[in-house]
Formats: structure tokens, sequence, C-alpha cells
């Protein structure tokens, strides 16, 4: 009986293999962006000069359970400034590829359909590595389009925004 009673005490105290800490290579976010203050809306502008294909910024994302077609206007109201996640399954043709939140200065990147800069994702680390895409010089403002990331279908960036101006005029 007192044995019993010791071994399971032994067995709660004994801690868990999954409670010890384990590390392993991860990442520094970086940026090379600052944000400014452009008629009232906060921009993204380079800090420094940066050369083609040179890495811009680096930070990690979070998925939103939002989808960027659904019928629900406030999806593709979101989807005018947020990323997506890149994915050509059938239901992402149809629905839209999810919406991501990323973590560093990308939010304030600003939509142009001559984007200086190119994004690329490492779903499987929840990266993201934003780099330029032509020559940048020191406090050029940033600009990206999300269009690339879409499936290559019926689902153009083009109908998305047609969408949010209906959207926008019924406010
Ligand atoms: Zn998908």
């Amino acid at each position: 009986m007192t044995t019993t009673h010791t071994s399971d005490l032994e067995h709660q105290t004994t801690p868990r293999e999954e409670d010890a800490p384990v590390f392993e290579e991860g990442f520094t976010p970086l940026s090379q962006m600052t944000v400014l203050k452009k008629n009232g809306r906060y921009v993204a502008v380079a800090k420094k000069n940066i050369k083609p294909g040179e890495l811009i910024e680096k930070c990690g994302f979070v998925v939103l359970p939002y989808k960027s077609n659904e019928p629900d206007s406030r999806s593709k109201l979101l989807a005018n400034f947020l990323p997506v996640l890149p994915c050509s399954c059938d239901a992402c043709k149809i629905v839209g590829p999810s919406l991501v939140v990323p973590s560093g200065n990308l939010i304030f990147v600003q939509y142009h359909n001559t984007p200086n800069t190119e994004i690329k994702f490492d779903t499987s680390n929840a990266i993201i590595e934003l780099r330029a895409a032509t020559a940048i010089h020191k406090e050029d403002e940033l600009f990206i389009n999300y269009a690339g990331l879409y499936p290559k279908t019926e689902l153009e960036q083009e109908e998305m925004f047609k969408v949010t101006d209906e959207f926008n005029a019924q406010l």
C-alpha cells in the first residue's frame, strides 16, 4: 500500500519529457525598413540602400481563420492589406487562400501594381522573407503586390478590389 503510494508520488514529481525545454535553431527577426507617416498614414521606407534580391525583412506570421474570398465582405476588406498563405488546392481556388498577419513591419508596406519588393513564405517554419525586387535607395517607400500569392485562376486581385470598392461604397 505504502509502496504504491510512493511510486505514484514519484511519478507525479518526475518532470515529464515534454516539460524540458528543447531549443532548436530559429531565426532573428530582421528589418531594413522604418515606418514614416505620409499624408496621415503609416508607410514603410528603406532604412538603407538595398540591392536587388537582398533581404529587407524576415518575420513570423500567424494564419487567420479567414479565407480571402469568403462571402463575408469583411474578409475581402482584410484581403486588401494582408498577405495570404500561397495555396492552390481546390478549396482555396474557390474561397481564396487563408489570410495571414505578419509579425513585422510588413504590415505597413502599401500595395502597388509595380512593387519594389517580393514576398516569400517558408510555411514549414512560419516565416516570411521580404526581398528587394529592384534596387532600392535609402528612404524610398516600399511597395508590395500580393497577387502572386493567389491561386492562378479566376481569383484575380483586380476582382477583389472591385468587390471591396462596392463594399466601401455601401459604408
Ligand atoms: Zn488551400
